[in-house]
């Protein structure tokens, strides 16, 4: 039994790419849903079950189970993002504390947050982009140019490529 928990964990493993440096992104590159947000399939119970990647890495680097009611949120506004300490790098955070931290990023104290990219678009955009950032890793790895703008938009004003 624990030797299978391992495997799924080194599977899972396996479908995120992270950024060089400490701050940055690890991006879930395996199945991606219509929503834009990832699906982990795990067998239980003799079937197979989709659990969010954020979800299932913030459980598994914290050790703590997340009641089903608390929602995770995105600090970074990468839906792929499945950088979950739950410390103070995490981009991922439970529902209050994220609020928080997303508030103190517009109020520009904090340094490395948010892009307004992923932000106020709609579900197909999601889809659309989260499939894009997926396929510029898969193809090129993590390649500072090019995956820095799908990333975030750094000039709100510059014209958009997309
Ligand atoms: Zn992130």
């Amino acid at each position: 039994m624990v030797r299978q928990h391992r495997a799924e964990t080194e599977r899972f493993w396996e479908k995120v790419i992270k950024g060089s440096r400490p701050q940055d992104c690890w991006i879930w590159v395996g199945a991606i849903a219509d929503d834009g947000y990832g699906r982990f399939w795990i067998p239980r119970d003799g079937g197979q079950r989709a659990v969010r990647p954020q979800r299932y890495a913030y459980e598994h680097l914290t050790g703590e189970t997340l009641h089903p009611g608390i929602i995770l949120m995105h600090v970074c506004d990468v839906p792929l993002c499945v950088h979950a300490t739950g410390g103070p790098d995490s981009h991922l955070l439970p529902g209050t504390q994220a609020l928080n931290m997303a508030d103190r990023a517009r109020k520009g104290r904090h340094a490395n947050a948010s892009s307004f990219r992923w932000r106020g678009i709609s579900r197909a955009q999601f889809h659309a982009r989260s499939l894009e950032l997926r396929t510029a890793l898969l193809e090129h790895g993590w390649n500072e140019t090019t995956i820095r703008p799908l990333l975030i938009n750094a000039d709100p004003d510059a014209p958009t490529l997309f």
